[in-house]
C-alpha cells in the first residue's frame, strides 16, 4: 500500500512508560542558578522534557531488550561481537569492525593512527569531540563546508556538502601527503543536522582516491542523511533507505560512528574500515585504550542490542520517516509562529537562531547560552548551546572562536516523546521569543580548558 501521501504515525506502540515531573518556576530558577546557567549541569530530575541531546537517549525496542539476555560476556571471541560484525557489514558495508565505548573512542583511535604532527584534516564543519581528537593528534582541522552552511537563511537542500574548491585549495596548499584523510560528516550536527548529497559524496571520493587521501565518514547520522537523499535528490525517490545508505558508504574508506544516535542504543560506537592493515593498527590501539578487539568498549549485551538496533534503523523506512517527521513537526510550529530557526529543518533537532532572537546581545555575552537557560526556566524544557561556548578557543592564539552560527539546539530523542511533548515545547519557545528583549547576557564564572561547554559555569551580567 502506498502511504506516502498520508499523515504518518509512530510505527510502534508504547509498552512501558517512565513518569516525568513538571516543576514550578521557582524550583527551575533555583536549579538553573545552581547549575551555573549551563543545562549540562542540571539534574535530569529537574527537567520536564529533555531535548539536551539525541545521544544515548533513544528508547530501545522490545527486540533489543530481549537481545540483552543473549549477550555473550566471553572475554575473547564473544558471539555477540560476531553478530555485530555481521550487522555492520550488512548495513554499512565495511568488513573490519573496531568496537569502542562510544563515538569519541573511535575518533581517538582513528586520529592517533592516521594523523601526524603538522597534518591538515579538512572536514565539513567541525564536531566538538572529532576536532578535539584531531588536534590532540597534532593535526589542524580546516573547515571546507559550503558557505550556505553558515547562513541560517539559506534553503540549500544539502547544506552539509563539501565545497570542492575549498577542498582542492587545502590539498594544493599543503600537498596531499600532509592530508591523511577528509573528515566527512553525514547529516552535519553543528550545521543543524544538514545532509550531504550523494553527488557530493561521490565527487569527494573520486577526487581523493587518486591522491591517496582517505575519506573517513562520521557516519553517526548517516541513516538520517540517507532519508534526506531519498526525499531531495533526483533518482533516489523509489530507493529504500538501506540501499541509499550502502551507496553512501561505498564512497568512503571507513567511518566512525557514535551508536548512541542512529543506532538506537544507549551506549556504544565503532570504527569500521575496509583496509585490513589499517584495522590491525586500530586494534593495537584498541587493546591499550578500550578493551580486547572482540569487545573494545562494550559488554556482550551492549553489542547484542546494538546489532539489533543497527538493523531496526533501516528495516523499514517508516522509522526514519517518523523520526525526522517529528523534528519537522516541531520546526514547522516554530516557523509558523515567526521564531527564527535554521532552515531547512534538520534531521535530529530544531536549531533556534539565537543571534537573531537576542540581537541585543553581542556574541561575547553568549546569547545561545542565555536563551537555553531562559527556555528551561519557562517550561522545564532542556536544550543546549551550540555557538561561541561550544566553539571554544583557538589553540594557537587562545582567542575565542566566533562561529557564524549562534544556536540553541532542541534535540529530539528517538522513539521517546509524542507530538504533545512537541506542542508543549513549541508553546514555551514561542512564549520566550515574545519576551526576548527581557533576556540578559552571561559571563563565565568558570571556564574549563577543553570542551568547555560541558562543564562551564556562568553568571548574569548586570
Ligand atoms: C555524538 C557525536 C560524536 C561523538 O560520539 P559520542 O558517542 O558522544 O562519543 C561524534 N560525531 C558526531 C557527529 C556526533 O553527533
Amino acid at each position: 500500500m502506498d502511504t506516502s501521501h498520508r499523515t504518518w504515525a509512530e510505527p510502534w506502540k508504547i509498552k512501558m512508560v517512565e513518569p516525568i515531573r513538571m516543576t514550578s518556576r521557582g524550583e527551575r530558577e533555583t536549579a538553573i542558578t545552581e547549575a551555573g546557567y549551563n543545562t549540562f549541569l542540571l539534574k535530569a530530575d529537574d527537567v520536564y522534557i529533555d531535548l539536551l541531546t539525541d545521544s544515548g537517549t533513544s528508547a530501545m525496542s522490545d527486540r533489543q531488550w530481549s537481545a540483552l539476555m543473549l549477550g555473550d560476556e566471553s572475554y575473547a571471541g564473544s558471539k555477540s561481537f560476531y553478530k555485530l560484525v555481521d550487522a555492520v557489514h550488512e548495513v554499512y558495508g565495511y568488513e573490519e569492525l573496531i568496537p569502542t565505548h562510544q563515538g569519541r573512542g573511535a575518533e581517538h583511535i582513528l586520529s592517533q593512527i592516521l594523523i601526524s604532527d603538522g597534518d591538515v584534516v579538512p572536514g565539513n564543519m567541525y564536531f566538538t569531540t572529532t576536532r578535539y581528537h584531531q588536534e590532540r593528534a597534532g593535526g589542524r582541522f580546516v573547515d571546507v563546508i559550503i558557505d550556505e552552511a553558515h547562513d541560517p537563511h539559506s534553503l540549500h537542500p544539502f547544506k552539509g556538502n563539501i565545497d570542492m574548491a575549498k577542498l582542492r585549495s587545502v590539498v594544493d596548499e599543503y600537498g596531499a601527503e600532509r592530508v591523511p584523510y577528509v573528515s566527512f560528516e553525514t547529516n552535519v550536527n553543528m550545521a543543524g543536522g544538514q545532509p550531504v548529497s550523494m553527488a557530493n559524496l561521490r565527487e569527494v571520493y573520486e577526487y581523493c582516491q587518486p591522491l591517496g587521501v582517505l575519506v573517513m565518514l562520521d557516519a553517526t547520522r548517516a541513516a538520517e542523511n540517507a532519508y534526506f537523499i531519498q526525499q531531495r535528490e533526483y533518482g533516489y525517490q523509489d530507493r529504500p533507505i538501506s540501499q541509499i545508505l550502502r551507496e553512501m558508504t561505498s564512497f568512503s574508506d571507513g567511518a566512525t560512528v557514535s551508536s548512541k544516535k542512529d543506532n538506537l542504543v544507549n551506549i556504544g560506537g565503532f570504527l569500521a574500515v575496509r583496509d585490513p592493515k589499517l584495522a590491525r593498527q586500530a586494534r593495537a590501539m584498541l587493546v591499550a585504550f578500550e578493551g580486547l578487539h572482540t569487545y573494545g568498549g562494550m559488554s556482550g549485551r551492549d553489542m547484542e542490542a546494538l546489532a539489533v538496533g543497527i538493523r531496526e534503523m533501516v528495516d523499514t523506512d517508516d522509522h526514519i520517516r517518523c523520526r525526522v517527521g517529528q523534528v519537522e513537526y516541531l520546526g514547522d510550529a516554530l516557523i509558523k509562529a515567526g521564531v527564527p530557526v535554521i532552515r531547512p529543518i534538520g534531521g535530529h533537532g530544531v536549531f533556534l537562531d539565537a543571534a537573531t532572537i537576542l540581537e541585543h546581545l553581542p556574541q561575547d555575552r553568549f546569547p545561545a547560552q542565555a536563551l537555553t537557560a531562559a527556555i528551561y526556566v519557562d517550561s522545564g524544557v532542556r536544550g543546549m548551546e551550540r555557538g561561541i561556548v561550544s566553539a571554544g578557543r583557538d589553540p594557537e592564539t587562545g582567542e575565542n572562536r566566533h562561529p557564524g552560527l549562534e544556536l540553541v539546539r532542541l534535540t529530539i530523542p528517538r522513539r521517546v516523546y509524542t507530538q504533545s511533548h512537541m506542542d508543549v515545547t513549541a508553546e514555551s519557545v514561542i512564549r520566550v521569543h515574545e519576551r526576548r528583549e527581557s533576556i540578559g547576557g552571561l559571563k563565565f564564572a568558570y571556564e574549563p580548558d577543553t570542551l568547555r561547554f560541558f562543564q562551564a559555569r556562568f553568571e548574569p551580567v548586570a
